[in-house]
């Protein structure tokens, strides 16, 4: 079996470990939708305190420090090892316990199924080359009933327009070459592989960011860009 990881995307991204922590640097956008998503994810999970947490595709840690914060015992992977590293440092300077691991999704369903009662998986669906193998784990993971939210881009004109032109070429939020529109996904297709796999669609929210004020305000039901997913395992199989 070849890995489902693209390589020049994670090289893309180690190249980037360094500023994971700067907040004007190109990870800027995810600082400013941080507060926003883990307010949506701790609601979902209706509380996260004590509770496991799997974070897939965890970069610097932004989600998966705010998460541990929130008193989650979180397991946070990734492929870009220069990425853990600045992860890792961060979260020991912090005082905050984390486990990531250098592991795919894949293996690490394979490892802990049925383990977690919350999986996150932000902003990395669409660097991936086959995103259903990876809704698939995240479904292994979740014990039966547990939640999973994840956030990618969505495959419209808007997408393409506001997503990778103004973000990348106009605005210059983040480098060019950051996003391909053609990795991006509807909402009709996550549901339909989180279906296949047994995950129930419970909510889709729109994260909409106006990156002239760095202010992020969700939108429930309405999806233009960039959305959250929120998912749940059925309880029977
Ligand atoms: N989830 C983080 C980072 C998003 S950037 C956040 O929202 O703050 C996308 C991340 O996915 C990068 O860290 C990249 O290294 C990682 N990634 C890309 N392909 C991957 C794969 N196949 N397996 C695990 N991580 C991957």
């Amino acid at each position: 079996m070849t890995a489902n990881v693209d390589p020049q995307e994670i090289a893309k991204f180690a190249a980037s470990a360094s500023r994971w922590w700067d907040l004007d640097g190109e990870f800027k956008p995810l600082h400013q939708l941080n507060p926003v998503r883990l307010r949506y994810v701790e609601q979902c999970a209706g509380g996260l305190f004590g509770k496991r947490v799997a974070d897939i595709g965890c970069g610097g840690g932004l989600l998966a420090e705010a998460l541990a914060r929130r008193g989650a015992q979180v397991t946070a992977i990734d492929l870009a090892a220069e990425s853990l590293d600045v992860a890792r440092s961060h979260a020991a300077g912090q005082g905050l316990t984390i486990d990531y691991r250098l592991q795919s999704t894949e293996a690490l369903a394979e490892a802990e199924t049925g383990q977690f009662d919350v999986v996150t998986c932000m902003e990395m669906l669409e660097h991936v080359p086959d995103p259903a193998a990876i809704v698939r784990a995240c479904a292994t993971l979740l014990r039966p009933g547990g939640t999973l939210v994840m956030s990618t881009l969505n495959r419209t004109v808007s997408g393409l327009l506001l997503g990778v032109v103004a973000a990348e070429y106009l605005l210059r939020l983040v480098p060019k070459g950051t996003h391909d529109w053609q990795r991006f996904l509807k909402p009709s297709e996550l549901l339909a592989m989180g279906d296949a796999v047994g995950l129930l669609p419970r909510e889709l929210c729109g994260m909409h960011y106006n990156p002239l004020t760095g202010q992020v305000a969700l939108t429930p039901g309405k999806v233009v860009v960039n959305y959250l997913a929120y998912l749940e395992k059925r309880l029977c199989s």
